[in-house]
C-alpha cells in the first residue's frame, strides 16, 4: 500500500467498570492486533481508556494494563463528569497524535468486530462512520419503545440525529480538529458530529447484553441525556410555545367578542365552570412554557460561565516517561 497506514486510537470511557474490564480488554486488544496484522491500521495504534472518576478499582486496573501492554493507555479525570464529557476528553486527547479514533463503551455491548468495517469505510474516503444498531431486541421493551419515540421526537424538533446510533463511531482527526471549535458545555456528541460535516456513512451491527457489571444509565440519567439532546440541538420547543401563545391569544380574542355579544344580547349567565376551566388550562400551559424557557435560560447560564468540561488528573504515559 502506498498510502501510510492511519494510526487508530480506540477511546473507551469507563465508570466503575472493574468487573467488565478484565473481560473486554482482551477482546479490544485482539481486534486491534487483527487490524494491525491485516494492514488496515498502523502498528502503533492504541486503546485509550478514560477513567471517569470511578470510585472502585477501575483506575488502578487501567494503570496496571497500561504498564503491561504497550497498546493500552489510560487517562483519568479529576472526578465523575458523565459519559459524554469523558468521551470528549479522550477524543480531544487523541486527536493530535492519531489519524482516526473509534469511540465505544467498555462493556462489550457493541459488536467489536464492526471496527473493521468502520476502518474500511474510512479507507473508502469517509471521515465519520456511525455505528448503527440493527435492532433493539436485546433492550427491555421499555427502553426500546422510549428510545424509538425519542428519535422521532428529536427529528420533529429539527435535530439532525442518526437513527439508532449511540456513541459507537469512527471519527477522523480532521473532524475532531474542527470539532474542537465547538466550545459548548452542554454536549450531546451523537447530535453534534453531523453538524461538523465532512463525508460520513454508517455501518450496522448487533448490540448484545453487557458482558459483566451493571448499566450506569438509570432512568434519571437517560432522561437527562434525552432532554439535553433536544435543548442543545434545537430551539424549536420555544417556537412551539410562541405559536401556542399566539393561538391561545387569537382564541381569547374570539372569546372576548363572544362575551361582549352575550352581554349585550342579555344572555350572560354567571359561568363558573367555563372560567375555572380556562384558568386551569392557561395556568398549566403557562407553567409548562415557563419550565421550557427556564430550561434554556439555565443552559445559557451554564454556557456563559465557560467552565472546563473536564479536568485531567493523570495520564499513564506521563508515568512511563519518568
Ligand atoms: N460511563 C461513563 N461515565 C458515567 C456513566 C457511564 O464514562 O458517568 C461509561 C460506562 O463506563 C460505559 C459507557 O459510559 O463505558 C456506557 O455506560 P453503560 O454501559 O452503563 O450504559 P448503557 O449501555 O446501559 O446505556
Ligand atoms: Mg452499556
Amino acid at each position: 500500500m502506498s498510502k501510510e497506514l492511519p494510526r487508530l486510537s480506540i477511546v473507551i470511557p469507563c465508570y466503575n467498570e472493574e468487573e467488565v474490564l478484565p473481560v473486554t480488554v482482551p477482546l479490544f486488544r485482539a481486534q486491534l492486533q487483527k487490524m494491525v496484522q491485516n494492514g488496515s491500521i498502523a502498528a502503533d495504534s492504541r486503546i485509550l481508556f478514560v477513567n471517569d472518576g470511578s470510585k472502585d478499582g477501575t483506575w488502578p486496573l487501567i494503570e496496571d494494563l497500561a504498564a503491561r501492554y504497550v497498546d493500552v493507555e489510560g487517562l483519568s479525570l479529576s472526578r465523575n463528569r458523565g459519559h459524554q464529557n469523558a468521551l470528549l476528553a479522550g477524543l480531544m486527547e487523541a486527536r493530535s497524535a492519531f489519524d482516526i479514533t473509534i469511540s465505544i463503551d467498555c462493556d462489550g455491548q457493541d459488536d467489536i468486530a464492526v471496527m473493521q468495517d468502520m476502518v474500511d469505510a474510512y479507507h473508502n474516503g469517509n471521515d465519520i462512520v456511525y455505528g448503527v444498531r440493527k435492532d433493539r431486541s436485546s433492550d427491555t421493551w421499555f427502553k426500546r419503545t422510549t428510545a424509538q419515540g425519542y428519535y422521532k421526537f428529536l427529528h420533529a424538533m429539527g435535530a439532525e440525529v442518526v437513527y439508532n446510533h449511540a456513541d459507537y463511531r469512527l471519527v477522523s482527526a480532521r473532524v475532531l480538529n474542527a470539532f474542537s471549535d465547538f466550545h459548548e458545555v452542554n454536549i450531546y456528541l451523537r447530535g453534534m458530529f453531523p453538524l461538523v460535516g465532512f463525508s460520513s456513512t454508517s455501518v450496522s451491527y448487533d448490540r448484545h447484553e453487557r458482558l459483566a457489571g451493571e448499566s450506569h444509565y438509570p432512568l434519571k440519567k437517560m432522561l437527562a441525556l434525552a432532554f439535553n439532546g433536544i435543548t442543545s440541538l434545537s430551539i424549536k420547543p420555544i417556537r412551539i410555545i410562541t405559536s401556542l401563545g399566539l393561538f391561545i391569544s387569537a382564541l381569547s380574542f374570539l372569546l372576548i367578542v363572544w362575551v361582549f355579544i352575550s352581554y349585550f344580547t342579555g344572555n350572560s349567565v354567571p359561568g363558573w365552570s367555563s372560567s375555572v376551566l380556562a384558568t386551569a388550562l392557561l395556568g398549566g400551559i403557562q407553567l409548562l412554557s415557563l419550565g421550557v424557557i427556564g430550561e434554556y435560560v439555565g443552559k445559557i447560564y451554564l454556557e456563559t460561565k465557560q467552565r472546563p468540561r473536564f479536568i485531567i488528573s493523570e495520564r499513564t504515559w506521563e508515568d512511563a516517561n519518568v
